[in-house]
């Protein structure tokens, strides 16, 4: 293998990251690189090792080999203490399902992260409702997140999300349980909303038109990055054609 294709330029990179789970290789030596602001798609089979590149780029999965970097330091081999601390502060998710606690209202569910990252009640209150308000749920405030529909739901993770201010949004199949033209309007709000704030999005996704609002995609295929579309990309297509 040549040395990493990727620069230290980048917001995020993972050089050659290989993971296995048991006798099962989920990533075998992937490499990908997202610029500050950018928001990057990564498609692919299912079973390719989408999520786990995800995964291992947040900071969720150590890899076994390889190296994942954030802001000019090494994410792989910080102590867990400060990766959870990072995973806080500077990471917003939203995954397909599961991220909201149903029995809490979407205002809660919003401020409860602020709340955690000890901002003041009356502040992470405030700022979830000028976020519910800016994804059009703010009438589901004091509705409990459980008696919500999909896509009512996934605008609360979402503002959830962004109420944090995160440098980063990693985003799992975000549509993945909506129909298409709810989660058109949700792709919508969360990439008109991260271009705003300048937020660095990271989409995994098996759906084209999801995929369509990303600046760049890369497609996995057997655990390793094989295609790497798009402006911010061709240094990497072009230093990955010549290997
Ligand atoms: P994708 O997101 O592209 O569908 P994944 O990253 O979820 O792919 O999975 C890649 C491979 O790793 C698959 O073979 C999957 O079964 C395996 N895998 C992923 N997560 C786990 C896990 N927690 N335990 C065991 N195997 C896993």
């Amino acid at each position: 293998m040549s040395s990493p294709v990727v620069t230290g330029a980048y917001l995020i990179e993972a050089r050659e990251v290989a993971k296995s789970f048991g006798q099962t290789p989920a990533l075998r030596g992937a490499s990908v690189a997202v610029c500050q602001g950018e928001i990057l798609a990564i498609m692919g089979p299912s079973g390719s090792g989408k999520s786990t590149l995800l995964h291992c780029l947040a900071g969720i999965f150590t890899p076994d080999r390889g190296e994942v970097w954030f802001d000019g330091q090494r994410l792989d081999t910080l102590g867990e203490a400060e990766r959870t601390r990072l995973r806080r502060t500077a990471f917003g998710f939203v995954f397909q399902f599961g991220q909201l606690v149903p029995e809490l209202t979407a205002a809660d569910n919003v401020a409860l992260p602020l709340l955690l990252n000890r901002v003041g009640r009356r502040t992470a209150y405030r700022t979830a409702g000028t976020w519910l308000d800016r994804l059009g749920v703010a009438d589901k405030g004091r509705h409990r997140t459980g008696e919500l529909s999909g896509g009512e739901a996934q605008r609360v993770a979402v503002a959830r999300a962004l109420a944090m201010a995160p440098t980063v949004i990693f985003a799992d199949e975000p549509t993945g349980s909506l129909d298409s033209l709810t989660g058109e309007k949700v792709m919508d709000l969360l990439t008109a909303l991260a271009r705003e704030t300048g937020t660095t999005v990271v989409l995994v996704t098996h759906d084209a038109r999801v995929a369509a609002y990303a600046d760049r995609l890369v497609i996995v295929r057997d655990g390793m990055v094989s295609v790497d579309l798009g402006p911010a990309g061709e240094q990497v297509s072009a230093a990955q054609a010549a290997q």
